[in-house]
Order: C-alpha cells, then sequence, then structure tokens
C-alpha cells in the first residue's frame, strides 16, 4: 500500500525531519501536510515514549535510509486529524536560562542577566503537549506567558564548549515557559503542572540550520504580545548548552530552554496563547482555572 510519496524537503541530500509523537505515543515524521506513522518500523514502544526517543535519537542516522523508505508504506495521516502530544515526553530534567534578552532584563526591571544567574531547573512533569491546555493554579497570582525557543539533547554532553554544541542537540521545538509572578524561587513559580507546553514536534538539527536567527512570535487570543528574533539572546542556544554542561551532565532527551525575549503578560481564564518560530512551526494551548480551586 502507498501511502506517502517522497519527503518534501532534503538539504544536501540528507533528509530533513520533523519527528512527532501522536495519538497513543505513537512516533511520526511530517511529510508535508501528513504524518507519517513509523512507530513499526522503527520499534519505537508506545509504552516507553521518552526510552523510546533516546533510542531513536541513538539510532537515527542508521534509521534514516529505512525511515525514507517508510514514507510509501507506512501509514499516513493528515496531521489536522491527529493528536500531537509532547514530542520529548518525559526527560530527566529541563535546564533554563533565566533573563538571557536585554529588553526582557529591562521590563523585569532587573540587575543582572543569565551570566549571573546561571540557569533554573523546571519540573519534567509540568510539561503538557501541543493543543493541551494550561491549568491555573491560582485566581488571584499573575501567570505569565514565556515564548521561547527550546532543543533536545542527542548525546551526553559534559563540558561541551560552544563551537562543538550543535553536535549535541538533536533538533529544536517551541516552548512555554509559564510563570507565576511573585518572590518564589523560579522552580517553584514555573513548575506547576501544565506549565511547560511543547510542540509541535522535533525539527531536527539540520533543517533549522541556524538557531540563533530566527523569528519568534506569541499571540493571545490574536494578539502579538511578542515577537522577537533568537539572534537576540544573550547567550545563544550553543552558548548556553556549554554553561548548562559545565555544571551537569546533560542526558539524551533532555530539554534545555534558552529564556523569554521581551513582552511577557498575563494569561487568564479563557485565554488561547499561540507559539510560532520560524523553521520549527507553532501551536496553541488554551488556559483554564485547574479544577477544584
Ligand atoms: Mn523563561
Amino acid at each position: 500500500r502507498r501511502c506517502g510519496t517522497t519527503i518534501t524537503e532534503t538539504l544536501g541530500g540528507t533528509i530533513l525531519m520533523k519527528i512527532a509523537v501522536f495519538n497513543e505515543n505513537q512516533v511520526g515524521v511530517i511529510n508535508g501536510d501528513n504524518v507519517v506513522d513509523i512507530t513499526e518500523l522503527t520499534g519505537w514502544n508506545k509504552e516507553e515514549p521518552q526510552r523510546s526517543l533516546v533510542q531513536l535519537m541513538k539510532n537515527f542516522n542508521d534509521l534514516k535510509p529505512k525511515i525514507e523508505e517508510g514514507l510509501a508504506t507506512c501509514p499516513s495521516y493528515p496531521v489536522n486529524d491527529v493528536a500531537l502530544r509532547a514530542p520529548v515526553p518525559n526527560p530527566s530534567k529541563i535546564v533554563a536560562a533565566p533573563i538571557n534578552y536585554i529588553l526582557h532584563k529591562e521590563e523585569m526591571n532587573t540587575a543582572l542577566t543569565v551570566d549571573r544567574l546561571g540557569f533554573f531547573l523546571k519540573s519534567p512533569s509540568s510539561i503538557i503537549g501541543p493543543n493541551d491546555t494550561v491549568l491555573l493554579p491560582f485566581k488571584d497570582r499573575r501567570v505569565d506567558h514565556e515564548a521561547e525557543i527550546a532543543f533536545v539533547i542527542g548525546k551526553e554532553a559534559k563540558d561541551v564548549k560552544a563551537e562543538d554544541a550543535a553536535d549535541y542537540i538533536f533538533g529544536y521545538l517551541a516552548l512555554m515557559d509559564i510563570t507565576v509572578r511573585g518572590k518564589e524561587d523560579r522552580p517553584w513559580r514555573k513548575s506547576f503542572d501544565t506549565f511547560t507546553p511543547i510542540g509541535p514536534w522535533i525539527v531536527t538539527n539540520d533543517e533549522v540550520e541556524d538557531p540563533n536567527k530566527l523569528q519568534m512570535n506569541l499571540w493571545v487570543n490574536e494578539e502579538i504580545r511578542q515577537s522577537a528574533n533568537t539572534s537576540d539572546l544573550i547567550y545563544d542556544c550553543y552558548k548556553f548548552l556549554e554553561a548548562a554542561s559545565s555544571v551537569m551532565t546533560l542526558l539524551p532527551g533532555d530539554i534545555v530552554t534558552t529564556g523569554t525575549p521581551e513582552g511577557v503578560a498575563p494569561i487568564v481564564q479563557g485565554d488561547t496563547v499561540r507559539i510560532h518560530i520560524e523553521r520549527i512551526g507553532e501551536f496553541s494551548v488554551s488556559v483554564d482555572y485547574k479544577p477544584g480551586i
């Protein structure tokens, strides 16, 4: 059965891929407007999607020709007809940059930036997928959106220099670092369940080319709230990987998120929040109260 044709984009003969997790934790590659189910083809275990992702990344170069063949034979569905899940389901950690854009530093009226603040950790249990719902835990606290470019670690990284960092990044995704404003430490304010929407899929490193020159926009309902370019990062993706890996070993499947530009503002019940990053894609989540509050 012929279910697909050929992948739409190549770069110097290399297959460029967007890898999605969908429906019952199946894995797929995006081919035009379709997602091609490569679950069986790649030996992906739906019961252990994070472990399967790590295996897929480890074996990716060997799997590529097989996946390319599979585009013609594997089941294929319109992306609009499937439920996209978080493309990195359960990393060992989410390493996150504080204050990594100058204009965000100014709007937060704060003294220090990433070079002095280092980084913080967000709980992996705060991850939700594209199309899920952010649940506000309070009715009387300000909760903000933060649009960020994030990446997934492809191989163990310790003391990696910025110039070598690209070799350790498997691919990129869009991330919202949802945040309660206030005096508590960042991990508390940013780790509530549902506070890390990610998606819409992982775009492989080679497809992104230069992650430090991408336009990033975020809208609440139809109002644009954040519009910036990753060229304004203080520590760019590679430098931030260097800084993080100088402290802790980054494991395959970990997420690193690089911080938000200016324009952060509150979200409230009923909002729809949409993020778009050039070359990566877009997704939107809705906002509601946590049940019972
Ligand atoms: Mn942030």
